[in-house]
């Protein structure tokens, strides 16, 4: 790990609550994940400091196990932690009560899967809409429809999901994360249901989204061509941050993921 991501950390685990306004989307400080107990625990996440900064597409990559969707998970208020602190737009969510939480997850944070999470029932447009729609807030249509004309996606609104490819699917579920302008979207293996060339399409889209529209974006993936679109990678192994790579390609990416292969036997 980086000296600058340990040490801000360092200094989070002990500091206020609340965060400076100074550029950071979300930070974790020494933050460990356990699930189970006793002979069967495993130890998921182990003592993790992560600071990710506003307006960038950060890649956190590591092999199948190591804990990638745990961190996801913990950083979005969607899991508990076993020890440590989180902080989300400058508020220390592992503080908040259940229902303190729910509001700053829907007024904060968008989310994007691995297998795109669509209402069949709705059209496009209501599935993009349904987040703002459910926090009782009036989206912002021209807003709205800058992101639809982003992904392509103007002539699809109508249709239901199951009239939709794969692609065009996830693009509806970039759109609707999108939609109420979160502080932060989270994306979890979001190409790992699709094809290579509609895969790089979203992938180009949620870079777009950091450089063209100001978005902040973390990126959970296991594919180096994936890790390859972020500003930076961060390397998870065994529930530890073991690296970081900034301006990645898909070649160093692999290169690096190759000597863990080679370190773990
Ligand atoms: P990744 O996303 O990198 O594949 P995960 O975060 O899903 O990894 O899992 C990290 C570790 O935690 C794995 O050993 C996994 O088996 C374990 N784990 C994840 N979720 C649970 C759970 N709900 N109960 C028990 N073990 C879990
Ligand atoms: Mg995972």
């Amino acid at each position: 790990m980086s000296s600058d991501t340990s040490a801000s950390g360092a200094t989070a685990a002990h500091g206020p609550t609340a965060l400076r306004q100074d550029g950071v989307a979300a930070r974790a400080a020494q933050l460990t994940k356990a699930f189970g107990e006793g002979e069967t625990q495993v130890t998921a996440l182990d003592s993790v400091d992560i600071d990710i900064p506003r307006g960038r597409l950060t890649a956190i990559m590591g092999p199948s196990g190591s804990g990638k969707s745990t961190l996801m998970h913990c950083l979005a208020g969607l899991d508990t932690v076993t020890a440590g602190r989180v902080w989300i737009a400058g508020t220390e969510i592992t503080r908040l009560k259940d229902k303190e939480l729910t509001k700053l997850r829907r007024d904060n944070i968008g989310f994007i899967f691995q297998a795109f999470n669509l209402l069949p029932t709705l059209t496009a447009l209501e599935n993009i809409t349904l987040p703002t729609d459910i926090a009782g807030r009036r989206p912002d249509a021209e807003w709205v429809r800058q992101v639809v004309a982003a992904l392509g996606l103007q002539d699809r609104l109508r249709h239901r999901p199951a009239e939709l490819s794969g692609g065009q699917q996830q693009r509806v579920a970039c759109a609707r994360a999108l939609a109420a302008r979160p502080e932060i979207i989270f994306a979890d293996e979001p190409t790992g249901n699709l094809d290579s060339r509609a895969g790089a399409e979203v992938l180009a889209f949620l870079r777009r989204s950091v450089d063209t529209l100001g978005q902040t974006v973390v990126m959970v993936t296991h594919d180096p061509v994936a890790a390859s679109y972020a500003h930076r990678v961060v390397f998870l192994v065994d529930g530890r941050i073991v690296d970081e790579m900034d301006a990645p390609t898909s070649e160093r990416v692999l290169e690096r993921m190759k000597r863990f292969d080679a370190s773990q036997g």
